[in-house]
């Protein structure tokens, strides 16, 4: 037997017992006769006492030990004298009788704590030894966890887990593919799935009615901070189902999840639609865990000889409760903020509501107190607080409004990590003017279901249809996305035109599809979690690396791996890939 406890096992009611315990050496301390050890693996912490009385030989065997070495002890479990309550194991300490080394270790290049000296790159490189660390130990047993609850609720619902290939065809989900080249068809190549949207509807097309999957998707994107070109979805689709049927049982999955792993009691989640999104906050993900929604001052503002909002396509602001005493510092530093190129806005408008009824703006010259009034009366503003305007391009100044609705929420606190609050985005545009390639694109992707109310605007006016579409956020974080779909031929023929796909191109692409839903396809629809994510919001941290085992860095390379790399030539004979110029 090699060992007969885990290090995170032994308690005070254990003490006594002959025990063989084996892990890696976190710690060593010696006080004169004594030396300590602090014992480590997955499951915890025990102490080792090695007494210089009662064995010389074995006690300096043991201050020959190095971090972490991997040991084998047998000993004594004996109560402590010194206890340490924040170790399950703290009340008791092993009297070691028996130690085999059994691997050395060099000494590793940052330390394995939860507070460690290793910068990301070396981290990185030595993901293996990062892993060692409690805190990636935790976030890796949270995904575990989720994994678990995730599938255990949809197996109650009725979802079966149904595998779908990797080496494919291309699914557009917006994303450039990757792809892999076909030794036995020189020349060409599958794609690897960026979602397995087709699949899953063929599933429904086959009468499986419930399908689930935590699925590995991939997506050859530039990397924005905190994307991974490979990520995990949880990716459902259902028959027979209405949007309500579907937000009902999805939104049922995370107060679930929230139960179950953080026994966090959640509420429902609320309802916006994108356009009160985008007009309320800027955003088709907007953070409700507090106020701060924009007020349109237009028909007020313009018309007063202040150029900048006169020619302005809007005129916006957000009321900052009690802010009014907000130094000239303050302000300046939050125009300054406005003014990144991140934010892009070209400067900031404040108006102080005093405390004694009285304003101060920046824009004095051109307004009256009595406008400044019907302003603070728009924005539902009081004595005390600060009414921040900007104006601009109507998309621009929304985006960058909310920016900075943020980043006071942020500075003020109301960014509670404790708090979670879900909300459902719905009636998406369906489809996206994009203006560099003079055409519509899908906004989720082409096999959401137009609005029924809409269809006939498809052909005429196809940029006001609206979709059945929905995504999940929480915290101001998209965390899942889905439609009803189109099931029939004749309507995805439509889409496809809609799109400026060529009749032979959509046939080319998704003509298995288009054949499949002439073959009694019923109605479905469905929806897809970003797995990484939603594991690193519940565990509270902003970085989706630290809760996947071995993440790609920034440029979308493996450093521990070295990949990609280059492939030597007669492989690249084989696979048909010949470089321009070689033979
Ligand atoms: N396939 C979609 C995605 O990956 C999700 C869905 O529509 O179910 O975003």
């Amino acid at each position: 037997m090699f060992r007969s406890h885990t290090c995170g096992e032994l308690r005070l009611n254990d003490a006594g017992k002959k025990v063989k315990l084996a892990g890696w050496v976190q710690k060593m301390r010696d006080f004169g006769g004594m030396t300590f050890l602090d014992l480590r693996d997955r499951y915890g912490i025990t102490q080792l006492v090695f007494d210089m009385q009662a064995d010389k030989d074995l006690c300096e065997k043991a201050r020959q030990l190095g971090r972490e070495y991997v040991i084998q002890v047998q000993g004594t479990v004996a109560e402590r004298s010194n206890k340490n309550p924040k170790l399950p194991t703290g009340d008791i300490e092993i009297i070691v009788e028996k130690l085999q080394v059994l691997n050395a270790s060099k000494t590793p290049p940052f330390t394995i704590e939860d507070e460690t000296d290793g910068g990301e790159d070396l981290r990185m490189k030595y993901r293996y030894l990062d892993l060692r660390r409690g805190v990636l130990k935790r976030n890796m047993e949270l995904r575990h966890k989720l994994g678990l609850a995730t599938r255990k609720y949809l197996s109650e619902q009725g979802f079966i887990d149904i595998e779908t290939p990797y080496l494919i065809k291309s699914t557009p989900e917006g994303a450039r593919d990757f792809v892999v080249p076909s030794r036995m068809n020189r020349g060409q190549f599958y794609a690897l799935p960026q979602s397995p949207q087709t699949f899953k509807q063929l599933l429904m097309v086959s009468g499986y009615d419930r399908y689930y999957q935590i699925v590995k998707c991939f997506r050859d994107e530039d990397l924005r901070a905190d994307r991974q070109p490979e990520f995990t979805q949880i990716d459902c689709e259902m028959s027979f189902v209405d949007r309500e049927d579907v937000l009902a049982l999805f939104e049922g999955l995370l107060i679930h999840l929230f139960k179950e792993v953080k026994g966090i009691d959640l509420e429902r989640a609320e309802r916006m639609s994108y356009e009160d999104a985008m007009r309320l906050y800027g955003t088709d993900k907007p953070d409700i865990r507090f106020g701060m929604s924009f007020h349109e001052l237009d028909d007020l503002a313009k018309g007063h000889g202040f150029r900048v909002f006169d020619d302005a396509g809007l005129v916006a602001g957000i009321c900052v409760e009690g802010a009014a005493s907000y130094s000239r510092k303050q302000l300046d530093e939050l125009t300054e903020f406005v003014k990144k190129p991140q934010v892009g806005a070209r400067g900031l408008v404040y108006v102080k509501y005093n405390a004694d009824g009285s304003f101060k703006s920046s824009v004095d010259k051109f307004y009256s107190a009595e406008d400044l009034e019907a302003w603070a009366a728009r924005m539902q503003a009081r004595p005390g607080d600060l009414m921040l305007i900007m104006a601009g391009e109507k998309e621009a100044t929304r985006k960058a409004l909310g920016v900075l609705r943020l980043e006071l929420a942020e500075r003020l606190g109301l960014r509670k990590a404790d708090e979670f609050k879900l909300l459902w985005i719905v009636d998406f545009p369906l489809l996206e003017w994009v203006e560099e390639e003079e055409r519509f694109v899908a906004l989720h992707h082409p096999f959401t279901r137009p609005r029924a109310e809409d269809l006939e605007l498809l052909a005429s006016d196809p940029g006001r249809v609206k979709a059945e579409a929905y995504d999940l956020t929480l915290n101001g974080n998209e965390i899942a996305g889905g439609s009803i779909r189109i099931h029939e031929r004749a309507l995805q023929e439509q889409m496809f035109e809609a799109l400026g796909i060529r009749r032979e191109e959509a046939e080319a692409k998704f003509g298995f599809l288009m054949k499949a839903f002439e073959y009694g396809a019923p109605p479905h629809g469905g929806i897809a979690f970003g797995f990484d994510r939603l594991a690193a919001l519940m565990g509270g941290s902003e970085s989706i690396r630290d809760f996947i085992a071995f993440p790609k860095n920034n440029h979308g390379r493996d450093v521990m791996l070295d990949a990609p790399s280059p492939i030597d030539d007669t492989q690249l004979d084989e696979l048909g890939l010949c470089l321009k110029g070689k033979k």
